[in-house]
């Protein structure tokens, strides 16, 4: 060891009045004793372990003692206990700590595959860690990421699970504050009697996303649960008590299965946009992507699921293609790509008369200037958009009754598209055959990208 590193080897006997754990020496020096050289100079020890299968919550114990050895350890006793964690790693046994997660785990009937540990102490044991390495001039982490990697390899080794830092199943927090005794002289003293009951588990259950896309057969169904204005969704006599407007919709009809296939809290429904509650959503299906909050159960039988999901729906809706996704889906599908398009179905009334040949100038509409809708206006930002009709057919059914079949850029208003809107859609069917025209019945038949 150089003689600079083991001034401030000294220096922080002396801060820590020689009451230092192997554990915290070694934690202090981990960035810059490795852990080669740790298994070499234990060799040299003939220290009795077994240097192969030493596991890396270890490292700093050992590596503690190896510190000791070096700086012929009787001088440096460690007797009353560690001034910086009071010994938490001696007295909090890993098995009190994994039996505390196995009972909330059990409490809560939870499916993981993966996981990460986080974990709590008390805030003046964390800033007199940080404190000492100002004093020493040294980064080293803090006693927690010690904590949750000696908690993550047992569970790893004996549950067989698998961490993961970016994307868990599970956080578990064990949070250790309570072991402590209040701070006396800023010392990390833990209370005498170490009851296991005094380590508290937490565990956040992340969501899963599921994405896949929706038909709506029937009309009359909103894409999301849409909550009773005059209650708030609490229910009252307006709604029937329901707490909500519209008795089902394509987010209830799914979450009705998932909700038994995995036990969750509650679903969030992302669709890539969304049609009026009287416009059917039919041909390939629109995309969606469904995020089920606190999932106890995660290993699902998607075709199973998809199966009882559809014998559900019945005949009003149908759910395709489902897959697990990753959170990212979801911002994917908010942003839609000016090269997103839409094929709607149109079925057109007009006030006066019209000839089939009509029919034939509204292949004229291109450029649309579309100012917010009326109806929507109290929900949407007043703008005026600039979308573009890039095919158009029309089908004369007779004098007053027309399909029109129109692909357009995502984001037209199609009913305003047919009815003008009072001028605010321009140019629009009604101006073109220069009478009166109602979209009576619109199906979304094509959600492309
Ligand atoms: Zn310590
Ligand atoms: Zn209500």
């Amino acid at each position: 060891m150089k003689e600079e590193l083991i001034l401030k080897i000294k220096k922080l006997f002396e801060i820590t009045d020689n009451n230092i754990c192997n554990r915290c020496l070694g934690r202090k020096f981990s960035s810059v004793l490795s852990k080669e050289w740790v298994l070499n100079e234990l060799k040299n020890m003939n220290y009795s372990i077994d240097l192969d299968s030493i596991l890396d919550g270890e490292l700093n114990l050992l590596r503690g003692i190896v510190i000791r050895n070096n700086l012929n350890g009787e001088k440096y006793l460690n007797d009353t206990g560690c001034e910086i964690c009071g010994n938490i790693f001696e007295n909090i046994s890993k098995k009190d700590i994994l039996k505390k997660i196995d009972e909330k785990i059990e409490f809560l009937s939870l499916e993981y595959d993966s996981f990460l540990v986080g974990s709590k102490i008390p805030k003046e044991v964390l800033e007199r860690d940080m404190k000492i390495n100002e004093e020493l001039d040294i980064e080293s982490e803090n006693i927690k990421k010690e904590i949750n990697r000696i908690v993550g390899e047992e569970l790893e080794l004996s549950r067989k699970k698998e961490v993961n830092f970016e994307n868990p199943d599970v956080v578990i927090v064990v949070d250790l504050r309570k072991v402590f005794k209040d701070m006396g002289e800023s010392k990390g003293v833990l209370k005498e009697d170490n009851d296991e009951n005094l380590i508290e588990v937490r565990i956040q259950i992340n969501p899963m996303f599921i994405e896949g896309k929706y038909l709506k057969l029937i009309r009359g169904i909103p894409q999301t649960k849409w909550p009773c204005s005059k209650c708030k969704g609490r229910g009252c006599e307006a709604c029937n008590f329901t707490g909500k407007i519209y008795d089902e919709s394509i987010e209830e009809l799914i979450y009705y299965k998932v909700k038994i296939a995995t036990n969750c809290y509650k679903s969030k429904f992302h669709g890539a946009g969304r049609e009026d509650i009287d416009v059917r959503m039919l041909g390939g299906g629109r995309p969606f992507v469904l995020e089920i909050v606190e999932p106890k159960t995660r290993n699902l039988d998607l075709n199973k699921l998809s199966e009882e999901v559809n014998r559900y729906c019945e005949e009003k809706a149908k759910f395709l293609d489902l897959n697990f996704c990753s959170k990212s889906r979801v911002a994917e599908l908010k942003v839609s790509s000016p090269d997103t398009f839409k094929v709607y179905c149109a079925i057109v009334k007009s006030e006066d008369e019209i000839l089939k040949e009509d029919l034939k100038e509204l292949k004229t509409l291109n450029i649309i200037k579309q100012e917010t809708p009326t109806r929507v206006m109290h929900r949407r930002a007043d703008l005026i958009r600039t979308k573009r009709v890039k095919e158009l057919d029309t089908y004369f059914i007779n004098a007053h009754l027309f399909k029109m079949k129109v692909k357009t850029e995502g984001g037209l208003y199609i009913k305003e598209l047919i009815s003008g809107d009072d001028g605010r859609t321009k140019p629009n069917v009604s101006e073109i055959l220069k009478t009166k025209c109602l979209c009576k019945e619109l199906d979304v038949v094509e959600v492309g990208k």
